[in-house]
Parts: C-alpha cells; structure tokens; sequence
C-alpha cells in the first residue's frame, strides 16, 4: 500500500512525497514508515506513543478515528494520506526552527500557530530584481515554507545598486541560481521553487495555481496585467509594488472583495509614455522600501493577520519620505474582476501593452559599425543625442543634446536637410524620436541601434557603460 507524505513533513522523509510499505493494519504501515524514516516520528507521534492531534490519519478518503483507528485492517492497493492541519492546530516545528523563528514564537500574533501557517504557505515571486531581492530575502528569513521564484535574466553590474540578492562575484551568472543558492544558504528549512522562464499566456496559470499568493515584482506593463489576470483567474491574491526614481505604490490586489490592477489602470499607457527604470532610474534604496512593504502585505495575508493593503493603493515618496493612502474602488464593469467579465482566458499582453510596436521596427537604422565607418569617411552626419543632461556627462559622442521629453517644443534647433542619426544609451528612446521625427517631416533621421551602450561595447571600449 501506498502512504503519502504532505509537504512540510516530506523533509523528514527524504524528500518523499509518498512511500510504499506492505502492512495488515494502519498502526503497522505506520510503524513501518518511522522505522524507515525515524526523523518523521517524532513529529507524527507524542511521547506517549499516540498519534498527535493535529496529525489526521485517512485510509483512502476516510478518516482512521470513525474507522478502527490503528487497528483499522488494510489492503493491497489501499492508500493512507497524512494530514496535518494547518488552520486550526499547528505543524511541527523542529528544535532548530523552534530556536531559528523564536522572536516569532514569543509574538502573540504569530506564535506557534503562525509560524506552521507561514511554513505550510506558499508564495510566488514573480522577478528576482530590485523589489524580488528584498522580497525573497525576508520571506525566506520568516520561514515561509514554500517560495517560487519565476525569473529568466543575468546578473548584470548595473543590478547590485539595489537588487542585494546577489554579489559582485555573481555578475554574469543566472539570477536564479544565485538567488536559489543565497536563499536556501539563509534558510535550509524551505522549499525553493526555481521557475527559469519568462511569464507568460502559455505557463502562468499553471505556476500561479502551485501557490497560495503571488508578489509581483515585474517592471514592465506586459507582465503586471499578465500576473494580475493570472491572479484573478486563479482567484490568488496578488501583492502589486511598482517604483520609479524616489517614487513607489503598492497595494494588494484580487481578493474577491476588492479590486485589482485593471480596476485601477484599465488600460497601459502608450508604449514609450512611461520611461522604465533603465531609461529614468531608481533610487537603489527604493526597491528595498517598497519591496519589503510587499514582503510585510504577503506575510500578513499568509499568517491571516492585521488589516491588508486590499481597496487602498499607497503612494510613497522618498524624497520627501511621505506616504499617501488613496482609496482604490472595486470597479463593477472590470473587463476580469467585474461582475460581467469579457476576460476569462489570458489574452495577448505584449499586443495589448503594444510593446511589440510595428512601427518601431521600420524606422531606419544604423549599426554603431557601420556609424563609424561613415564618420571615418567623413560623411556629413549630425549626431542628435536625446538622453538626458546627466546621462550625457557620463559619457556622449560630442552629439547635438535634446532630451526625448523636450524634443516637440525644440524642433526648430535641427535642420531637416541634414543626414540626422539618433542616440539614447540603449536605443529605445531614440526609435521613439526618429518616430516622431519622421512623423514631422524629418525625411533623413535614423536610430543607432543599441545606442552609446553598443558604441561602449564595440567601438570605442575606453567609453565608461551604464
Ligand atoms: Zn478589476
């Protein structure tokens, strides 16, 4: 017959989620299954050699106390679950996690009971970066006892201003096996669920339902309405943070009772609108903030504790370290929350955040090689750099200097007979101004393809990247 382990007692059992013994009687499949795997028995039976309470025994889908409890006779092809409960009584806690979470256990908000709660809960980080880092930490830290983490990047230099996962020595490795490594060195009692792959239409549902609360961590549009649909679906709470320079929100979307990120934001906005964190910064402290202020919402709706960030969207701003509370209404006619929804199934999200813009992609470009080869015949170009003041100090090509933002008002400063090609530092916000430059009868502008980044790299590799 067949035995199956539940989660959090699997660590006492080799990793097994079932076991397969031959026995007469329950006590005696029991019986056989501490003898195999002697750490289990203390956390399934009292010192005085009686099943613990909090441990029901079920022989196929009834319960051993309304059946002849140990004596209960069993057969071939039978199967006995454990299960532990989670609401009502506590999971077992070992000596070395009893010593590890005490400031927890002498709270009595958490206590005992909390702590099997955040052990027997599972939560999924969607991005291991700036808000993931902070996140992964403290909830690992806490004994959450099961995390997924879904990230595909690099560990780059430009992250470890603020994504304090990883160290120097991690540059050029997988974010996720650094972040898999740190984590269970923090904390070797947890489950940690690598997910390497991009989120998407095709995989979410699947890796949401494996989990009991989602941390968005995401920073792009795409992702935040794939996550938050995702979330509504599988009727998940869904702890939003979002940040940019000194500026951070947050809130908790997707409970039944209140609204989500469509109810607040039933649209993107125009692709290029908002500069994402490459283009326009953050401060490096600013993740950590909102990231454990996510942390705090996850940990709070785990332990079924305090008052959640549910119908309130927080604005924190850092430069004048004020907080503001707006309040967030559960909108009636949300395309997904609502009470008439049209979404029931995830839909295209790079096609509705129009991030995978046409246009785009038939501007004219020019590669930094081939730039070079016709500055180096002295082909009469006119460089137009459209970064910001700061980002040209850093480093510039000796370009003409309009930022992209005041780029309409300042037209008049270049002259459409020229041969114009465009720069920013990866080539994003120049497509965006060639865009609007050829839209203004600019007939001659092209875009430098991965911009004064790719120059660094190729060309001139004396040029200080950011
Ligand atoms: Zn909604």
């Amino acid at each position: 017959m067949k035995i199956f382990i539940p989660a959090p007692l699997r660590q006492f059992a080799g990793t097994r989620s079932a076991v397969e013994v031959s026995a007469k009687t329950v006590g005696e499949a029991l019986g056989m299954l501490v003898a195999e795997h002697p750490d289990l028995k203390r956390h399934l039976y009292a010192e005085d050699g009686k099943l613990r309470a909090f441990i029901n025994v079920y022989l196929n889908d009834e319960d051993i106390r309304y059946l002849d409890k140990d004596a209960t006779l069993v057969e071939e092809g039978d199967t006995l679950s454990i299960v532990p409960s989670i609401a009502g009584g506590t999971i077992a806690l070992s000596q070395d996690e009893i010593l590890r979470y005490s400031r927890h256990l002498v709270m009595p908000e958490v206590g005992l009971e909390g702590q099997g709660r955040l052990k027997s809960s599972r939560i999924l980080c969607v991005g291991a970066g700036g808000l993931g880092s902070p996140l992964a930490l403290y909830l690992a830290a806490a004994g959450v006892g099961t995390i997924g983490i879904v990230d595909f990047d690099v560990v780059d230099a430009t992250n470890l201003q603020r994504q304090v996962l990883y160290s120097t020595a991690d540059v050029g490795r997988k974010k996720l096996d650094s972040a898999v490594e740190r984590l269970r060195g923090l904390n070797p009692f947890l489950e940690i669920r690598p997910f390497e792959t991009r989120l998407s239409s095709e995989n979410a549902l699947d890796i949401v339902r494996q989990f009991d609360l989602v941390v968005d961590g995401t920073d792009n549009f795409a992702t935040r309405y794939l996550v938050n649909d995702a979330c509504v679906l599988c009727e998940k709470p869904n702890v939003y943070g979002s940040i940019f320079r000194f500026e951070g929100q947050l809130s908790v979307f997707a409970l039944r009772e209140g609204p989500c990120y469509r109810c607040l934001h039933p649209e993107p906005p125009p692709p290029g609108l908002v500069p994402s964190c490459a283009e326009g910064g953050v401060l490096g402290i600013l993740p950590g903030l909102v990231g454990v202020m996510q942390a705090t919402e996850a940990l709070k709706l785990a332990l079924g504790r305090g008052e959640p960030l549910v119908g309130r969207l927080l604005l924190i701003d850092a430069l004048q370290m004020r907080f503001r509370e707006l309040r967030l209404r559960k909108d009636p006619n949300c395309p997904v929350c609502g009470s008439h929804p049209t979404i029931r199934r995830l839909i295209d999200y790079e096609q509705f955040c129009g991030s995978r813009s046409e246009a785009a992609t038939r501007i004219p470009e020019v590669s930094v090689e081939e730039l070079k080869l016709e500055l180096d015949a002295g082909r009469d170009l006119y460089l137009l750099d459209v970064r910001e003041p700061q980002e040209y100090q850093i480093c510039n090509l000796g370009g003409h200097l309009i930022p992209v933002g005041e780029l309409p008002r300042r037209m008049h400063e270049l002259d459409p007979s020229r041969d114009i090609v465009a720069h920013c530092r990866s080539g994003g916000r120049s497509a965006r101004a060639v865009e609007f430059l050829r839209r203004s009868g600019f007939g001659k502008v092209r875009n430098l393809v991965g911009g004064i980044r790719a120059w660094a790299e190729r060309i001139d590799r004396g040029m200080p990247r950011y």
